[in-house]
């Protein structure tokens, strides 16, 4: 994820840095991984940190979003949106205000990259 530009060094301690923080002294002090705070490996990791950004449970509605914030240009108002609701993109104000917030956070190539890996990782399953 990228840093939007009006981004300030508080930003960065409140996220990542504290949560980092946190978790290094729950594992310090009870010499095991806390109950929070670390997504899975693989194929489902790329699917939590996704959902996380769309604010979604990680499951395969999720892919969707990613195929569209995967592509160089830009969603075009008439395309369905990956949600299902039957809606246009352009009816659907709540994500396609996300997905434009997000491809200001994450380039498509990245999105593209990490679509690849997730994909690769649920034909091994
Ligand atoms: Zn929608």
């Amino acid at each position: 994820m990228r840093w939007l530009p009006d981004s300030t060094i508080v930003d960065f301690l409140n996220n990542p840095g504290a949560p980092f923080l946190a978790w290094q002294a729950y594992y310090e002090a009870h010499k095991k991984h806390p109950p929070w705070g670390e997504r899975s490996h693989f194929s489902q990791g790329i699917l939590e940190f996704y959902a996380e950004i769309l604010d979604k449970p990680p499951d395969s509605s999720v892919v969707g979003f990613m195929r569209l914030l995967a592509r160089k240009n830009y969603p075009k108002g008439h395309e369905p949106c990956p949600c299902d609701s039957g809606r246009r993109l352009r009816q659907c104000d709540d994500h396609r205000k996300l997905i434009y917030e997000i491809r200001e956070r994450v380039a498509w190539k990245d999105v593209e990259h990490d679509l690849k890996v997730y994909l690769q990782g649920e034909k091994i399953k």
